[in-house]
């Protein structure tokens, strides 16, 4: 989500920021501040400089897990690994200490720096309310902090969000497993019904991890992506292939509302839609060609809306961990690499790492529903 998502209505042209939003705990009498450079730009320059200074920022002295940080995923050369496989780091990989729900952007906490706020009473004022604005709340289903392993840190696996006390939630991360997810409009229901009518942007982050086992080492990598809003029963690769041709050729379908597709009709104050997917490189054409054919999807909104993509997918990569691959290496079959192995795959799992990952994500608006 971008930063430019802080949208307090009713700006006056005065200079100053609106305060009409701001709560009662605004301190209404200040020094104008006329001094100062950053009080004569333009409002909205000034919005985006705080809006920027107020993001959020990772906790890096609290990692989940202790010694994987946001760099252990980048997608290095083989060359520029400098790890090795030693037993400490052999256990590591292959046991509950590396958590499969470890990616890019879950590593550990995130806050917002208030420092900013205590300088001066007008910068108060004209930043407190932006914060729910720009506060991204996380919610792991099940498989997250707290759910795997002794020594991750964080809160304890759940099945429904509950906000903090007193706490306005906009913005919704919530990291959930395709199998949960792609079957019924009642789980999302469920899960964010606390938040539900105030939500203003929620993205999906949607893996294939374990539905059943939390805290074992069970995930779903050797299965295809499957994910489709017009189909209430599983889908198949081909059943996704078929729909999509289908619309390809013009026919109209309907979204089947009773599955997660019509979960969205839940939030009326929705605007956007983020989604991702994730999956290792061995289903790379099939999560490509599934992003293409999201875009299409119209996902119907309460109040004659409806989410509509319009801007292209986008596709990133990252270096995936032992337990994003299959027990045994998908190319040659071994269960442990040897120490001369020929087989990429198997150099990599030397090294302790997995499959080169692939997120593709998707984006989509809330508009009126043409008649
Ligand atoms: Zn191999």
């Amino acid at each position: 989500m971008s930063a430019t998502q802080g949208e307090p209505d009713d700006e006056p042209n005065d200079g100053h920021l609106a305060t009409k939003w701001l709560g009662q705990d605004a301190v209404t009498s200040v020094h104008p501040q006329a001094q100062s450079p950053l009080f004569r730009l333009p409002p909205e320059m000034r919005r985006l400089i705080f809006l920027i200074a107020l993001a959020e920022t990772n906790v890096d002295t609290k990692p989940y897990v202790p010694g994987i940080s946001e760099s252990h995923f980048n997608d290095v050369s083989l060359e520029q690994m400098k790890d090795i496989y030693t037993r400490r780091l052999r256990h590591r990989m292959f046991d509950l200490e590396c958590p499969a729900w470890l990616r890019p952007g879950s590593v550990c906490p995130q806050t917002i720096p208030l420092d900013l706020l205590v300088t001066c009473k007008r910068v108060y004022n004209e930043t407190h309310r932006l914060i729910p604005y720009i506060k991204i709340h996380k919610f792991y289903l099940v498989h997250g902090p707290g759910a795997t392993s002794k020594s991750s840190r964080g809160p304890k696996p759940a099945l429904q969000y509950i906000p903090p006390p007193g706490v306005e939630v906009r913005n919704l991360h919530l990291l959930t497993q395709l199998r949960y997810f792609r079957y019924s409009r009642l789980s999302l229901q469920h899960q964010l019904a606390k938040v539900a009518s105030d939500i203003e942007h929620l993205q999906l982050t949607l893996r294939p991890l374990s539905a059943i086992v939390p805290g074992r080492w069970i995930t779903l990598f050797h299965e295809p992506f499957l994910v489709n809003p017009y189909t209430l029963s599983s889908t198949s690769l081909e059943d996704m292939e078929f729909t999509r041709k289908r619309m390809a050729r013009g026919e109209t379908l309907q979204i089947a509302t009773d599955g997660w597709a019509g979960a969205f009709l839940d939030f009326p104050a929705l605007r956007t839609l983020t989604m991702e997917f994730d999956h290792n490189e061995l289903q790379q054409e099939n999560l490509e060609r599934l992003a293409q054919w999201s875009r299409q999807w119209r996902l119907p909104l309460p109040g004659n809306r409806v989410l509509v993509s319009e801007t292209p997918p986008s596709m990133r990569t990252w270096r995936g961990m032992r337990t994003h691959d299959d027990w045994n290496c998908h190319v040659c079959g071994k269960p442990f690499p040897q120490p001369r192995t020929q087989c990429e795959n198997c150099q990599w799992r030397a090294r302790g790492r997995g499959p080169r990952m692939i997120t593709w994500t998707v984006t989509w608006v809330a508009r009126k529903s043409e008649p």
